[in-house]
């Protein structure tokens, strides 16, 4: 059978919280088979919340879950390294509000599980089977999730800006054999510099730097090093869905398919998706009969 994953040991990191601008330290412990990936808030007593969508409470700049008077911000790219290395079990624990950025991508945070090293237990791992097509629009942009035998994202961004249209807005990519820790996880996120202004002088965003964004000007980028992939913007859009996804609770086997997506409708894509029970099924799958090497590079190379 296919089996569920956690680390080895535990591993810590330490980085800045990019609303507070403050330091925080993340440790990552194992966690027994059917846990779920739990953040536990070490400054509030130790209390947790899941990392399941129906705790979103808001999606403006990330993702923040809440359970009570518990909260965790910008959870996106932590999630997204644990779906891509298929990390069914494990706890978070945090001594501040929110996951630290590190550098704007989920590379570090791949960089510490697989120093902590995976180990599978002892159950079959549960995946998110796609059976019915589910799309949802807002405006001129839509998101959809259709039946696919592995796990694929195709998606369009249409970003004005001159840097963004040369590198490219489309992509599509098959996981079954393009690797997401080469070819995804060390994009970084972008915005604006003017923005960036706003957001500060509204006391938002204090730790965002060029060390942790690509930094855009009016029609160029600050970061003196240049761009890490020819693509990385379009690249990081993939990085947000598969973190986004992993919401749900397990991984998806379906093709998500999408037009200026983010945060909001992919949300709303995975609640709209959750309601509608004779559109996907929780499977487990012996390694005979899995969905086409599913992840099959990242995570044989990564045991
Ligand atoms: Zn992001």
């Amino acid at each position: 059978m296919i089996k569920q994953r956690t680390i080895k040991k535990s591993v810590q990191a330490r980085g800045v919280g990019i609303h507070s601008g403050k330091t925080v330290n993340m440790k990552l412990l194992p966690a027994e088979p059917n846990h779920g990936i739990v953040f536990r808030r070490m400054d509030a007593g130790g209390k947790e919340v899941k990392a399941l969508n129906v705790f979103v409470n808001e999606l403006v700049l990330s993702t923040s879950l809440q359970d009570g008077d518990v909260k965790v911000s910008t959870v996106e790219h932590l999630m997204s390294a644990f779906s891509a290395l298929g990390i069914d079990n494990i706890v978070v624990e945090l001594d501040s509000f929110e996951v630290p950025i590190m550098d704007g991508s989920s590379s570090p945070f791949v960089f510490l599980v697989q120093a902590a090293g995976i180990e599978e237990q002892d159950a079959s791992k549960n995946f998110i089977v796609i059976k019915k097509p589910i799309k949802v629009k807002r405006g001129d942009s839509w998101a959809e999730l259709s039946p696919y035998n592995g796990f694929k994202i195709s998606i369009e961004i249409d970003f004005d800006h001159e840097k963004v249209k040369e590198s490219g807005q489309k992509i599509s990519i098959d996981f079954s054999n393009q690797s997401y820790l080469k070819e995804i996880s060390r994009a970084r996120t972008f915005g604006y510099m003017r923005d960036l202004e706003t957001l500060k002088a509204a006391n938002k965003a204090l730790g965002a730097s060029p060390d942790n964004a690509i930094a855009l000007t009016d029609d160029d980028i600050l970061n003196e090093d240049g761009l890490r992939y020819s693509n990385e913007f379009v690249k990081h859009k993939v990085l947000d869905i598969v973190g986004d996804l992993y919401l749900l609770g397990a991984n998806v086997i379906g093709h998500y398919q999408g037009f200026k997506t983010g945060h909001f409708l992919n949300n709303e894509l995975i609640t709209t998706l959750q309601a509608k029970k004779d559109a996907w099924a929780i499977e487990t799958f012996e390694e005979e009969n899995a969905p086409v090497s599913f992840y099959s590079e990242d995570w044989h190379n990564t045991l």
